[in-house]
Order: structure tokens, then sequence, then C-alpha cells
């Protein structure tokens, strides 16, 4: 017999309401939750129960009043991550394909198709689908299963993406270590639905032509999130000399090129990526003669240019998370201060000095700080006069402080 959706799933066969197991709180740990946080940390549940792992349960509070619905992985140091806080809610299919159809709506509002068509269309927590990514690149979708939890409706994730917007294939990118903190051993990558992607997948952003490999790219191909602050460096860039730290596919660099650059400088440590920036400049009229693109460590390329008196009038500096752990704080943040303080160094004054960090553990506070640090110690001047976060299809609930992670400031140096 199919399965029938109905306003709220009943067993088939006696009618009766289905009910999900019910976890605890410790009293007083429901606040965040009731609060909109998608995450019950280990140290606010009472007691642990016998459930199979990933299992869709009730969380209540210490006087068993219910508080949301979500699913349950006690090997997680995240125990259950939040998908509703409606009692009459069914976690079912048709769930699933209501939180992707309100997730595709919204991409539809907010970005313009005529000139965009990579995107994301998923950005777990914050569209109420807790642990899964689904990125948009032109006719093909990537999506990433981050937890035990979100695997468990991986059929009805790609039925539903499949039924919503027909992709030309479906590719999974699972290879995230957060699925080893969820327990999971296994990372599978490959195509999961409808026609491999070709080696590499032409998308468009603000009408910039760009080159993805979804297969073996970072994330799962490009970094979308930078896409509103890209276009603020094309704003800023008309006739610099423009040196882009950590370029990756040339991202900044088409921008900047686009922004009439009198010369854009792409620097990454890895031969791949500087080979993809060197295609994407070419792809959209951006010389690679007149646009170096050079496989060098930063902080080398950096020293050098202070010891040989170089100097750039724009510098887009766009690391790699350096903390990926509190305890890895401290040492982090001298490494973004030394960063700074070099990128400032070698910059003309009046200079655009672009530079963001995605650690999540470092605030907005704290970045500014990391600034002040690395002005003082390069003994110039610098102001702040933009600060900006990632693109809006990643939007952050107001009460979930670990999704805001990216920074990106804008900052004159004199
Ligand atoms: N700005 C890019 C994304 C940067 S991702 C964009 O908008 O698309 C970070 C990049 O830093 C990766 O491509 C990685 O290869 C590179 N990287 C990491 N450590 C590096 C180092 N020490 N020197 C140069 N590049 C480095």
């Amino acid at each position: 017999m199919r399965w029938h959706f109905t306003d709220r799933v009943y067993d088939r066969t006696e009618d009766i309401l289905v009910t999900y197991p019910r976890v605890h709180l410790r009293k007083g740990r429901e606040r965040r939750v009731l609060e909109g946080h998608p995450w019950v940390f280990s140290g606010a549940v009472a007691h642990y129960i016998e459930v199979e792992p990933g299992s869709v349960v009730d969380v209540c509070d210490a006087d068993g009043l219910f508080v949301g619905r979500g699913y349950y992985n006690a090997a997680s140091s995240i125990p259950v991550r939040m998908l509703t806080r409606d009692e009459d809610a069914t976690i079912d299919k048709r769930f699933i394909l209501e939180r992707l159809a309100s997730a595709v709506t919204l991409r539809k509002q907010w970005i313009d198709g005529r000139t965009t068509n990579a995107y994301r269309l998923v950005h777990g927590e914050s569209d109420g689908l807790p642990g899964l990514i689904v990125d948009r690149y032109a006719d093909f979708l990537v999506v990433q299963f981050h937890t035990l939890g979100i695997e468990r409706f991986r059929e009805a994730v790609v039925a539903s993406l499949e039924e919503l917007l027909t992709p030309t294939g479906i590719y999974e990118r699972s290879d995230v270590g957060t699925r080893r903190a969820d327990g999971l051993e296994d990372f599978p990558t490959g195509l999961i639905s409808g026609e491999e992607p070709p080696e590499l997948i032409e998308i468009t952003e603000n009408r910039c032509g760009f080159l993805v490999d979804v297969r073996r790219g970072q994330k799962t191909g490009f970094f979308l999130d930078q896409r509103e602050n890209r276009l603020d460096v094309q704003s800023f860039a008309r006739d610099r000399d423009v040196l882009n730290c950590f370029s990756y596919s040339g991202g900044f660099s088409v921008y900047a090129g686009r922004g009439k650059a009198a010369r854009v400088t792409s620097v990454d440590v890895s031969a791949t990526a500087i080979e993809l920036a060197r295609q994407n400049l070419e792809l959209n009229r951006l010389s690679p003669d007149v646009h170096p693109c050079l496989t060098e460590n930063v902080f080398d390329y950096l020293k050098a240019c202070r010891s040989d008196g170089v100097t750039y009038d724009l510098v887009v500096v766009d690391p790699p998370a350096f903390v990926k752990t509190q305890a890895a704080l401290t040492q982090a943040t001298r490494a973004y201060i030394s960063l700074n303080r070099r990128a400032i160094e070698i910059l003309s004054p009046g200079g655009i000095l672009v530079t963001a960090s995605c650690s999540t553990q470092i605030d907005y506070e704290g970045f500014f700080t990391i600034l002040k640090h690395a002005a003082t110690a390069a003994g110039r001047t610098v102001q702040v006069i933009r600060s900006h976060t990632q693109a809006i299809d990643h939007p952050t609930p107001v009460s979930f402080p670990e999704g805001r992670y990216l920074k990106c400031f804008f900052a004159v140096v004199q």
C-alpha cells in the first residue's frame, strides 16, 4: 500500500496517532530552544533514551511540557537538532517537501535568476532542515548530509528536490568532518540522481562566469557565501593594483578585473585552484598575462612583498577557517593578527583592506579586536567602512550565534 499523506500520520491499520519518544530536558534548559535555537546540547538533556539513532523525538521541559520536535542522536554532543516547535507537525516526506519548497521560494525571491544561477538553496538549520546543505550550480544540485538524523531523510530529500526543481543531476558531497562527530563512518560522494555533471560546470554569478568543480572543489565547489562581498570588491577596484590572497578559483579576482582594476594578482597555495583561477579570468575576458596567478604560500608572499617594498592599493584576505575548536582560539587569533598586519603593511596610503574570517569562534567584535591589534602592530590607521557577513542565501536565525560564521570587513588604511 502506498503511503498517503494526511494532515497527521496515523497508523494505517489501527488509525492511531503516531507519537514520538520523549526526551526530557533539565530544569530551565528549555529556554534556548523556545527562543529558536536549533540545537539541544548534551548538558541540557536530563536522561538519554534508548531509541534508534536518528529517530524523531519530542523534546519536553522538566515538567513534561512539549518544547519542540527534532531528531535524536545520543552519540553526538548535540543530541537533538530541532525540526519544529509545532506540536501538530508530523515529520514525514511531506514535511521535508514543504521545508524544501519554502527554502526554494525564498531563494527565488532573493536571487535574480537572470544574472545568477548558483546559490545555496538550503542552509541547514537556517532553513529548518538541520544538517542539510543543498547548493545549486546551473542545472545541477550538490547536496551534503552532515548528520545521521538528516541522513535518514535522504530519499525524501532527493525525491522532493527532483519534484521541486527537476535538476539535470544531483551530486553528493558528504565528505564532511561533521559526520564523524555524529558517529558516522562513511563520507559518501558521487551521483545520486540524474546525469553526471561535467568535469567543470559553468555557472553565472552576477553575470560573471565561473567554472566549478563540484567533484573535487572546496566545500561544494564554490564559495557562494562571498557573492555579495565580491560584488562590493568590484565597486572598489577601479584603477587599483589588487592582490587577492587565498584566491581559490579567482572569485574576488574576476570581480576586481570586471571592476576595471589595473592589475589583479591571485595567490593560492593550491596549483589546482590557481589553474582554475586562470581559466576563470579567461572566461571573463581577463588575460592572465595582465593578471598574474601565483601558486604560493600567502604568508611567504606577503613577507617577500614587505622586504621588496612592493605595495598594493587593494588587498583581499580570505583565508580558510584558522580555528575550528574553542581550544585553538588563542593560536588562531594570533595567526589572524599576523596575517592582517602583513596585509596592512603592504597597502599604499588610502588603500583598501578587504579581510574575512569564516571561523565561527571569532565573532564580529572579536574580528574588530584582531584588526585593532593588526593595525597597531603595522603602525597604520585603519578605519572600517563596511562590515558584512555571509550572502543572503545563507541566513542566520537571531537565536543561533553558531550560524553567524562569516565576517568580511572593508577598511581604509592610511
Ligand atoms: N576567496 C575565495 C575562497 C578562499 S578559500 C573565494 O572567494 O572563492 C581558502 C583558500 O586558501 C583555498 O583555496 C586554499 O587552497 C588556500 N590556502 C590555504 N592556506 C594557504 C596558504 N598558506 N597560502 C595560500 N593559500 C592558502
